[in-house]
């Protein structure tokens, strides 16, 4: 923690802040310059986040220097983690590996046939995780809100039936167990990013988690979400950036291509983009995907509906399953580029 201090600041002011901070068992040293006196406390910082620094006579800023997440950091860990989901008995896939994670399927499940139908073609095509919602959030209460249950349902014997590991979306912390029942991986949504009692049910869960960017989240509020999940013990998180909200209106999001490397940077956890809620227009999906696993991106979450113009939610974004073939097609050569593969 480095405290600086204003330009009248007293010696009296100095006294008072060493005593207080060195009764909390941290060293302080004191460095007096022409303009300012800066004072950089060594030992646990967390001590400190109870204390309001700010507030003491005297005090300019107070930096922190380390972050504020543990668990998900590099310096916590510092090699990058790998996230298995699903079993071998209905498909297994990896976040975080050389091959590329490539979540495929529908943005709600709509029934049975159709999504053994995407589930097959998007499989065939290269996908090994098979997306479907069975809650969807929707800004109006009077639109599509998801089949519930019998989605669920659907969707385990979908996986079952392809051999195809799963994700879906779970937004109420009582339907936890109930969606870890049916599913192999559990989504938290844009939405449900800050849904603390939310995020603390699924760290519970032994069952991986794929943790979307809030709408308006900057990438350490981000972080600090994934670090409620692994605070309870766990440590399968992966990452989905899925754009931001921005000033510019062409596109439904902009998707932060730098939070990629930013995230590797900072963390250990894989992370995916989805570039259809990113975009919001199929004809941009494929870019965006392309772009995403040249900036290293772990893998890609793409909406694909046998028929888009009739989907239920997110039609203008979701590719036909043999738009999503050539995709993969493209995208495969951008991964050869960056060592990775599908
Ligand atoms: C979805 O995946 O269909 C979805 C609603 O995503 P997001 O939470 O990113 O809007
Ligand atoms: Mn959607």
């Amino acid at each position: 923690m480095i405290i600086v201090l204003q330009p009248g600041a007293t010696e009296e002011n100095i006294r008072h802040i060493l005593e207080k901070t060195e009764a909390m068992g941290l060293r302080a040293n004191v460095s007096r310059g022409a303009e300012r006196t800066v004072i950089g406390l060594i030992g646990p910082e967390d001590k400190l986040q109870v204390v309001p620094l700010e507030v003491f006579p005297g005090v300019e800023r107070v930096m922190p220097v380390l972050a504020p997440y543990k668990l998900v950091s590099r310096e916590f860990k510092g090699t990058g983690s790998v996230v298995k989901v699903g079993s071998a008995a209905s498909g297994l896939a990896e976040a975080g590996g050389k091959r590329l994670v490539v979540m495929a399927g529908p943005c709600a499940i709509e029934g049975y046939d159709m999504l053994l139908a995407i589930a097959k073609k998007v499989k065939a095509a290269g996908a090994n995780m098979l997306r479907g919602g069975a809650f969807k959030p929707r800004t109006s209460p009077y639109d599509f809100q998801g089949m519930g249950e019998e989605g669920l349902k659907i969707l385990q014997a979908v996986g079952k039936e392809a051999g195809i590991a799963t994700v879906t979306e779970v937004m109420d912390p009582r339907d936890v167990e109930l969606v870890a029942r049916y599913a192999d991986m559990f989504q938290i949504g844009a939405r449900n990013m800050q849904n603390f009692s939310l995020l603390r049910e699924v760290g519970k869960a032994r069952k991986s988690v794929l943790l979307k960017r809030g709408i308006s989240s900057t990438i350490k509020e981000w972080l600090m979400s994934a670090e409620y999940i692994l605070a309870q013990g766990n440590y399968d998180v992966v990452l989905c950036e899925r754009g931001i909200r921005t000033f510019e209106t062409e596109t439904r999001n902009t998707l932060d291509i730098n939070a990629i490397p930013v995230v590797k940077q900072k963390s250990h956890l894989p992370i995916i983009v989805d570039p259809s809620h990113g975009t919001g227009k199929s004809s941009l999906v494929g870019s965006i995907a392309k772009a995403g696993v040249a900036a290293g991106a772990d893998g890609v979450l793409i909406e694909v509906h046998e028929s888009p113009e009739d989907a239920w939610s997110d039609g203008a974004q979701c590719l036909t399953g043999a738009q999503f073939k050539n995709l993969m097609q493209e995208l495969a050569a951008v991964a050869n580029a960056v060592g990775r593969e599908i």
